[in-house]
């Protein structure tokens, strides 16, 4: 298979390659040439995602280098439970799909354990390590430097914006091996990635630290994400009968991209919703046809703050809005007052406690009317509520949990550097910072309150 920008002026590059460069020459974004159908009858539903997933990909990776690795990759990627319940019980046509069981309790960690083990497999023995810039409002940072962790092959430079995050995902942030060099910037987030893309625009930096990106627009991260939706409409057709259909909860599209991927895969899958919250450039483009892109606003789903989302462009390479309105995809915006008064409410009638991006799909879910409310439903839980006490712990007025996977993290000691924004700086704490054996890391550095 061979893989095209969105944008169409560049070459049409290797799977591999496309992994490797990220974006496209032409700034597009990486498309297959086509879509593989699959023959879905044969696919097991009872198989766990290790399983399914190299069968899924398979179309993908067919002549590439990295075909051979193809089930272990998965086998190492997809290594934490991935789950489907009925939360309003056995009768209810309500699934939620648990993406946040991996190690820093979001979805974004079955996308970056996957890149990675691509990545590290593309590394030629001979290559220097290769640096992983990642500038980080919250989640992605945190996901890129667990799956990179301990890697020899790969080193990772985390950016994130100073006192702009909360403690736990600082020191999610901060709390890695020797090969994770973490970073506060100051003063915001656009100055964290301002500073990475002109690291990127840096020949020098670019060639001498084997600079490599990690973020959404990635093909990998698409790839593995598609295979836990596929994963849950096998699962959920099983036992209805029916196509399942999607709720997701929705900033840059990867994970929903990935779900329409599927679905035209052949994947028993109905529609698809996307949820934002009041960053709703997907919801008016679906309203009025019209992409505008925007500033973003600070909302308490903040990893969904995103005015222009990344993958729209592989999205409209599937079609326009009529075609994509046809096929079942549409989009509805979530404010902080509908999010706290979803979490409320469930928490009240079901004990249950929702993160606020997951919360913004539940609202969705329960705005819907008419037949379709009578169809099964999944919902992509996207991160634990864990993560979010902030936002949530007021809401529902007691302590939430710890997820295992992030108390786990509170163990490890965390260590970080604060820094201005500038190039030179950047350079300099890279040199001094990166790959030395004797680096002493400081403990409780992050100042988060242990249990
Ligand atoms: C990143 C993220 C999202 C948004 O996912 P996209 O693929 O960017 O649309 C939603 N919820 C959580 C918890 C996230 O970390």
């Amino acid at each position: 298979m061979r893989f095209v920008s969105t944008r169409n002026e560049s070459p049409a590059v290797s799977l591999s390659e496309a992994v490797m460069t990220g974006l496209a020459p032409d700034g597009g974004l990486y498309v297959p040439d086509a879509l593989p159908q699959l023959d879905v009858e044969k696919l097991n539903p009872e198989a766990p995602l290790a399983t399914l997933a190299p069968r899924l990909l398979a179309p993908f990776f067919a002549a590439d280098e990295l075909r051979p690795s193809l089930e272990v990759m998965c086998e190492s990627a997809f290594n934490f439970p991935l789950e489907l319940n009925r939360p309003h019980g056995d009768e209810a046509r309500f699934f939620v799909l648990d993406l946040f069981h991996g190690p820093t309790a979001a979805f974004k960690d079955f996308g970056a354990r996957f890149l990675a083990e691509c990545l590290t497999r593309l590394k030629q023995p001979e290559d220097p390590p290769f640096t992983i810039l990642v500038a980080t409002s919250g989640d992605t940072g945190g996901a890129v430097a667990a799956a990179f962790d301990n890697r020899p092959e790969a080193r990772v430079v985390v950016m994130f914006p100073e006192g702009r995050v909360s403690s736990l995902q600082q020191h999610q942030l901060s709390c890695w091996s020797r090969n994770v060099l973490t970073l506060a910037v100051k003063p915001d987030f656009d100055a964290c990635q301002a500073l990475a893309k002109q690291a990127f625009a840096d020949e020098e930096m670019r060639r001498g630290f084997n600079l490599t990106s990690a973020n959404s627009i990635n093909i990998a991260r698409v790839l593995a994400q598609l295979c836990y939706h596929a994963w849950a409409a096998l699962r959920v057709h099983a036992i209805t009968g029916e196509p399942a259909n999607v709720i997701i909860p929705t900033g840059n599209l990867g994970n929903a991209l990935a779900c329409v991927w599927a679905k035209i895969m052949g994947l028993p899958i109905g529609r698809i919703l996307c949820a934002t919250n009041a960053n709703e450039t997907i919801p008016d483009y679906f309203l009025t046809g019209r992409y505008t892109p925007r500033a973003s606003v600070p909302t308490i789903a903040n990893a969904m703050d995103v005015g222009a989302p990344s993958n729209f462009e592989r999205l409209m390479a599937l079609g326009d809005r009529e075609a994509l309105t046809d096929f079942g995809v549409s989009a509805v915006g979530v404010s902080n007052e509908a999010i706290r008064g979803t979490i409320a409410r469930d928490h009240q009638r079901h004990g249950l406690v929702w993160c606020p991006h997951t919360a913004a799909g539940l609202h969705a879910y329960h705005g819907l009317v008419g037949a379709p409310k009578q169809q099964p439903w999944v919902l992509a839980a996207t991160a634990h509520a864990s993560k979010f006490p902030e936002v949530v712990e007021p809401v529902i007025a007691r302590p939430v949990e710890l997820a295992p996977p992030l108390k786990a993290l509170l163990d490890r000691p965390a260590h970080f550097e604060t820094m201005d924004a500038s190039l030179p700086e950047l350079l300099r704490h890279m040199r001094e910072g990166l790959g030395h054996a004797d680096r002493t890391r400081i403990n409780a550095s992050s100042g988060f309150p242990r249990p």
